[in-house]
């Protein structure tokens, strides 16, 4: 599940593992209760997070490993990606990860939503929901930092044919409704 900060990636990929029967994987999520344990991935996180960084390449692949294996280990059948690959070298990450375990992504599902929706909702949840990374400036570095080093990973799923826009606006049901028809179609 692919979008920008804002766009209901973790909503609608939640929505989606329980319908499909997926293991739902968000890494945003891995790291906050990272930080909240005080793990030693949690300290060095906040201080990315906090500014609306992105965490190191290598220390979010290997977090990441750990829970697509431990999650094999329990049985898993399948897993839907929110919030990771977020760069160029963490797609390249998944692809290998995925083929060393006779498996692959099978579609990039973007979740479209204008920059100003995105600030809109972004805010709203900084109020209701109280996360430390949805103030105006931590807000707008995440979208810049979307823009320059997140965007790209579309380029690179489009050209292995599993790029799948969505229109992110409307309600929750909405947009689960135009999810679940690409995955029904193909
Ligand atoms: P959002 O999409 O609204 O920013 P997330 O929970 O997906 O929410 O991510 C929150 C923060 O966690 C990001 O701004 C970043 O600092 C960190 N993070 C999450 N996933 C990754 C990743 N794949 N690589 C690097 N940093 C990540």
């Amino acid at each position: 599940m692919f979008g920008p900060p804002g766009s209901g990636k973790g909503t609608q990929a939640k929505k989606v593992a329980a319908s499909q029967g997926l293991v739902h994987i968000s890494t945003g999520e891995i790291l906050r209760s990272a930080i909240e344990r005080k793990t030693p991935l949690g300290v060095l996180a906040q201080q990315y997070m906090d500014k609306g960084e992105l965490v190191p390449d290598e220390d979010v692949q290997q977090m990441l490993a750990n829970a697509v294996d431990r999650y094999i280990a329990e049985g898993a059948r399948g897993f839907i990606f929110d919030g990771f690959p977020r760069t160029l070298d963490q797609a390249g990450f998944l692809d290998q990860m995925m083929k060393e375990r006779g498996s692959e992504i099978q579609y990039l599902i973007f979740l479209d939503v204008d920059h100003d929706e995105l600030v809109k909702r972004l805010l709203l949840r900084g109020k209701t929901e109280g996360r430390s990374d949805d103030t105006l400036e931590v807000i707008e570095n995440r979208l810049e930092v979307y823009k320059k080093t997140t965007l790209p990973v579309i380029e690179h799923y489009k050209k292995q044919g599993k790029f799948y826009p969505v229109n992110g606006v409307g309600t929750i049901e909405e947009v689960n409704a135009r999810i679940c028809a690409i995955l029904r179609k193909s």
